[in-house]
Order: structure tokens, then C-alpha cells, then sequence
């Protein structure tokens, strides 16, 4: 059970998350494992803490320091019963001396390593950890602390680290799974781990989704939830179509997607480490504890067209016009060969006889891309784009679905569209300007009740 930042905001929340713990072990008798994210907001203002300290602003980072450690014992004082206050508060104040002598090496050097930014921005997990362990022990759960860098051994790109998938594994069985098998809650950090010599590293922003389907995966657990503040995902951002409804069931391979085409619920890489295994995934909401939510399966019996409308905006096409492309063998493995090398993904593409089209949305080498590429052919670059995917089923194999979505889109500019290259997602490439529209007009054509009856 993975519980996000706002799932552990202030104290009234610690204690919502435990009733659903609670309530939820002794209805299905089974033993949970919970991981937490640090409480909403602190990673940012701990990294905004460390970038303080770089500048050298060394009263501004104590301050915004005083600002943390004063939402943490806020929760403390109303959360943790006086019994059992003082041992908790001992810990966490270790925790902030630590992060305060890292903060004045910072702003004597003047400098902030990706290891030092890690050492810092992993602390809100484990003050996270720490509250909801010794309140859970209040409340005579049988709850025990694990430190996620015992178990979550990784490599050294700190910022971005890789987990060691069999060690994750040899050590939790060795670590986790005997308490587990005694009833013990565990209660342990996402998004944290350490490298082999202990030294603390972080797996990137939004990982603790990540770290519990590992985890989950780790321990064979019989089901992976992932509890945070909406209803599941849903058929489009409900913040942009308010008539958008929860998705009851997806495959893994349409959540895939849709994490990966901007449905926030999700941090795209979590659906792996469960496919692997096959453990299903549930997305549920800590403040609407009671609804369905979202189940992600391998195979679901959902034989809707569409499952859900997702955006990725901020994105750039690069349209690649060249001759020499008229019946040559070998041009496009150059535009790739051109994009590999400056490690640069490319999400969409489109071709014809004699041009190329396609999007990234990492413009740090796009100056140098751009020159090699002039040596291909004429380049030509637009920013500002966003991308929107329907993701479904069978569009290969059953016909109306681009009608359907022209239709709906008339009055827009369509700039790409990659069809077919999935059976179960059609991408469209909008303006940034337009993209709102966009997925209204779309959720309103497949979402509808009129087009749902149709
Ligand atoms: N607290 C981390 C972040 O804000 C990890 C997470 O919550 O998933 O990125």
C-alpha cells in the first residue's frame, strides 16, 4: 500500500491512512506493507533548501530548514499521544541536525553534487516514515520501521538511480518476509535507496510509485495499491473536463500509456515491475476510500472503444524534408543515428516519401541536433506542441475510430497523427493553444452518453 504526499499532508491525514491500513488488513486478512512519500511539498522545499545553501544563502536555507521542521512537528504534537512523543521527537531532531550540518558543507562550498542533493531530498521519506511508524505503535498496531536503503540497493546515478532487482529481492526476503509472515506491518520510504558502500541515493521525482511496485514485486505481494488523491485514472484530467469518470479496469499496456502521455496518477515506470510478475495494481483515493478505483490488469473484459484521453504539452517537432530521402535505403537509420548519439528520446513519428516528422520534449541538444540534421535536409523546428493520446482498443482491426476523432476535431489543426503504430493508441500532435479543446471535443464525441449509447 504506497500512500502519496498528499495522502500524509497534516496530522488528520496520518490518521486517515491508518484507519484505511487498518480497516483494510482485517477485512481481507492480509499483512500490509506500506510505503509513504515524504508529506505534500517537502521534497521541493528541501531541494529548494539545498539550492539555497549553493547560493550560499546560508540564513535562508535555515529558515526555510525552521519552516520544514516545524510542519513535522506540528503533525507530531497532534498526532503522537505525549507517551511516546519525546523518543520520537529524539529522532527526528538527529534527522535535522544531520540535514542542517549538510546544509552549512553546502554553503561553504558553494556546490550541490547530485549525492549531496540526494542525502538532502531523500529526508522527507524518512521524517514521513518515522511519524507514521511511531503513530501507527501508538495505536498498538503491530508495526515495524524499515529503513528502504537496507533493502533497496542501487547504483550510483544519484538523481536518477537504477535498483539492483535481485538484491531488492534476496534482501527483503531476508529482511521483510519473516516479519511479514508473524503479521508485522512494515512501514517503509518510496522514492530512497543506497548504494553498496550505504551511501543514500534517490530513484528521480515521483518514484515512490516505483519504489512500491518493486517492492510489491519483491515480496510476491498479492496486490499492489496505489493510494492517492483522485478516484483512479480517469477518462481525461478531470481539472479540464469535469464530466471525466474514473476507467474501472485497464490493461497494464493502456496504464503504460496513459502514464507515460501525461496521466499524473501514475509514475510511468511502476506498471513494469508488476507486469513482471503479474501482480495487479489498484489505484484507489485516500479521501474517497470506499470507491472502486482503478484496477490495472494483464486482461480486462473492458470493451469500451476509447479508455481514456491523456496530454503531454511542452512538446517540439522537428520536420526533416529531404530529396535524398526519395527511394534511398538508409536515411532514416542517419535521423536516428543523429538523435542516439545526443541521447535525445523520440516520442512520435511520421513519415512520407520524402520527409520526416518527429517530437521530443528534451531540448537540451536540440542546437546540435538540429545542425546534423541540416546536413540531411531542410529542418525545420515548432515548439509549443502537445500531444495527445486516445488510448483504447483494436484500432487496427476495427474501423470508425478516426472518423470519429476528425470529426470531433474539424475546426482544429491537426500537426501530426501517429495511427496504427499501436493497436491500442492513436497520438495527435496539436498546438499547445489548442490542446484543451482538443480533449474536450474528443471526451465529448467517446465519452458522452450519447456516445456511449451510439
Ligand atoms: N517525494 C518524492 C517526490 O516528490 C517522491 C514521491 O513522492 O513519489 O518526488
Amino acid at each position: 500500500m504506497k500512500f502519496g504526499g498528499t495522502s500524509v499532508a497534516e496530522a488528520s491525514r496520518f490518521k486517515d491512512v491508518f484507519n484505511i491500513v487498518k480497516h483494510r488488513s482485517t477485512v481481507s486478512g492480509k499483512v500490509p506493507l506500506i510505503v509513504l512519500s515524504a508529506m505534500s511539498g517537502i521534497t521541493n522545499e528541501l531541494i529548494d533548501c539545498a539550492k539555497c545553501a549553493q547560493a550560499s544563502d546560508h540564513s535562508l536555507a535555515a529558515a526555510r530548514l525552521t519552516d520544514i521542521k516545524d510542519r513535522h512537528y506540528e503533525v507530531v504534537e497532534d498526532l503522537i499521544p505525549l507517551s511516546g512523543r519525546d523518543q520520537l521527537l529524539s529522532a527526528l531532531e538527529i534527522d535535522f541536525n544531520r540535514l542542517s550540518i549538510l546544509l552549512q558543507g553546502i554553503t561553504y562550498l558553494g556546490e550541490l553534487s547530485k549525492r549531496s542533493l540526494d542525502a538532502i531530498s531523500s529526508c522527507g521519506e524518512i521524517l514521513s516514515t518515522k511519524i507514521f511508524s511511531a503513530y501507527a505503535i501508538s495505536q498498538k498496531a503491530p508495526a515495524v520501521y524499515v529503513d528502504a536503503r537496507t533493502i533497496m540497493l542501487t547504483n550510483e546515478d544519484y538523481g536518477k538511480a537504477i535498483p539492483n532487482l535481485e538484491e531488492l529481492s534476496a534482501r527483503s526476503q531476508s529482511e521483510i518476509a519473516a516479519l511479514m509472515k508473524e503479521g508485522k506491518w512494515i512501514i517503509t520510504q518510496g522514492f530512497i535507496g543506497a548504494t553498496a558502500n550505504g551511501v543514500t541515493t534517490t530513484l528521480g521525482r515521483g518514484g515512490s510509485d516505483y519504489s512500491a511496485s518493486l517492492i510489491g514485486a519483491a515480496i510476491n505481494a498479492d496486490e499492489i495499491q496505489i493510494w492517492t488523491d483522485v478516484d483512479g485514472m480517469m477518462t481525461a484530467d478531470p481539472r479540464l473536463v469535469p464530466e471525466a469518470i474514473p476507467v474501472a479496469n485497464v490493461t497494464f499496456q493502456e496504464a503504460a500509456e496513459l502514464a507515460y502521455f501525461g496521466a499524473k496518477v501514475l509514475h510511468p515506470l511502476t506498471i513494469k515491475p508488476a507486469i513482471e510478475k503479474n501482480i495487479p495494481v489498484r489505484i484507489l483515493n485516500t479521501l474517497n476510500p470506499d470507491s472502486a478505483g482503478t484496477l490495472l490488469v494483464e486482461k480486462t473484459d473492458n470493451t469500451e472503444k476509447i479508455c481514456a484521453i491523456a496530454c503531454k504539452k511542452g512538446q517540439t517537432a522537428i520536420f526533416i524534408n529531404s530529396a535524398r530521402m526519395l527511394m534511398a535505403s538508409g536515411f532514416l537509420a542517419q535521423v536516428f543515428n543523429i538523435f542516439a548519439r545526443y541521447e535525445t528520446s523520440i516520442d512520435l513519428i511520421t513519415t512520407s516519401e520524402v520527409s520526416v516528422s518527429l517530437t521530443i520534449d528534451n531540448l537540451d541538444k536540440l542546437p546540435q541536433i538540429e545542425e546534423e540534421l541540416k546536413q540531411l535536409g531542410e529542418v525545420t523546428v515548432l515548439n509549443d506542441l502537445a500531444i495527445i493520446a486516445l488510448v483504447g482498443r483494436n484500432f487496427r482491426e476495427e474501423s470508425g475510430t478516426a472518423h470519429r476523432i476528425f470529426k470531433a476535431l474539424a475546426d482544429l489543426n491537426i500537426i501530426m497523427i501517429s495511427f496504427g503504430a499501436s493497436n491500442i493508441n492513436v497520438s495527435l500532435v496539436l498546438t499547445n493553444q489548442d490542446a484543451d479543446r482538443a480533449i474536450k471535443l474528443l471526451h465529448s464525441e467517446f465519452f458522452s452518453m450519447a456516445a456511449v449509447r451510439s
